[in-house]
């Protein structure tokens, strides 16, 4: 079954509301119904709902297709209103600014389906779909190969983009070829050898290609039991080591190797450091968590401020792996 098929309604990219000074000065609360679908375009929409780190402003445009006509039809829209198209999965490696993202905003979160190949033991899932929830489902069918992945709180797609990992393993190491949708409306199926990947990094970061489906290889036979119990095992591991109580991005900046990012932090006596609601976690340095009520531009300014500590005590420079999207101030106060 295709993402088309999963769900029955589409939006037709047929009499779409072309009107560019609608755009141009979108108001709060409006909604564009692409015609003969249940497909809305909305303004103005809040979008710290829809990250981790519930933080961050409204996108000027919003729209969460659910087939891949929706989708193509939202990037019709956005072409044809000069919109800049920002993809979201499950925002959970985002920074959004406080004053939002301009242009159109699509999220994934819609696009499901998931089939299981007993016979060749490959998962064909769309994009939409959560990470954890198909660690516990491969695991409880005795399906060996994602157990690592049951910490990781993102879409198929961002983990695709992103190159997720943890305990040594990760998307490049599984994945036999992702479908990608181009501005264009194309679809088009690439191996792992035309993604460039390396370490949480692939060619598809800061491209305008969107992830629509992705098939993994993984090992079918085992017992389910076992199975379960080293993702168990897995999930305990991160609930112990890293701080799951507040909301956060996970990992903010990538290792420098030989070092390990959390470590530099620490040792540069930045755990617990805070601005406003944004502080470097106890448990885990190299997290910045919300403690309640903080700004993107508060979590922004910690970011700097470890990068300065950090390079004037190591002479390293921390590359942030969080993805900052919007606009942001030059300087922290
Ligand atoms: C508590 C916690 C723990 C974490 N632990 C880990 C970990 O162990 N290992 C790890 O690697 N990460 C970890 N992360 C970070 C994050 O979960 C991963 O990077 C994840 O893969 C991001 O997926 P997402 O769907 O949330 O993507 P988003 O955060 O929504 O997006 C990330 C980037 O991918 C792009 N993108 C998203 N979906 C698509 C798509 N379909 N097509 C094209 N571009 C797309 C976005 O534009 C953005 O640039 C953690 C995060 C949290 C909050």
């Amino acid at each position: 079954m295709t993402i088309s098929q999963a769900v029955g309604n589409v939006c037709t990219a047929s009499g779409l509301n072309t009107k560019k000074q609608q755009t141009a000065n979108s108001v709060e609360n409006e909604v564009i119904y692409l015609p003969n679908t249940d497909c809305a375009i909305k303004s103005q929409a809040s979008l710290s709902a829809f990250t981790s780190y519930r933080v961050g402003g409204a996108a000027q445009w919003y729209v969460a297709p659910r087939n891949i006509e929706a989708l193509q039809a939202s990037l019709k829209y956005a072409k044809e209103h000069d919109l800049r198209v920002t993809t979201l999965g499950a925002g959970s490696n985002l920074l959004v600014s406080d004053r939002g993202i301009s242009g159109l905003v699509i999220a994934t979160r819609h696009l499901r389906f998931s089939h299981f190949d007993h016979e060749t033991g490959q998962l064909t899932v769309a994009a939409g779909e959560s990470i954890p929830s198909l660690a516990w489902e491969v695991a409880s069918l005795g399906w060996q190969g994602l157990e690592w992945a049951v910490g990781i709180p993102g879409t198929v797609g961002g983990a695709v983009v992103m190159n997720a990992g943890a305990h040594n393993s990760c998307i490049a190491d599984m994945l036999v070829s992702a479908e990608v949708l181009s501005p264009d409306g194309t679809l088009e199926i690439l191996t792992p050898d035309k993604l460039g990947y390396s370490y949480r990094t692939s060619l598809l970061q800061g491209g305008d290609r969107i992830v629509t489906q992705a098939t993994f290889q993984l090992r079918p036979g085992a017992d389910p039991a076992k199975v379960i119990a080293i993702t168990k095992e897995h999930k305990k591991h991160r609930l112990n080591t890293q701080p799951y109580n507040f909301p956060s991005c996970g990992s903010v900046f990538r290792n420098p190797k030989p070092y390990t990012a959390g470590w530099l932090i620490e040792q540069t006596g930045l755990k617990g450091y805070q601005i406003g609601g944004a502080q470097v976690a106890q448990l885990h340095a190299n997290f910045i968590v919300n403690r309640g009520g903080a700004k993107a531009s508060d979590i922004f300014c910690l970011i700097r401020h470890i990068q300065s500590q950090v390079q004037d005590r190591w002479s390293i420079r921390l590359e942030p792996e969080v993805k900052m999207l919007g606009e942001f101030q030059a300087a922290c106060g």
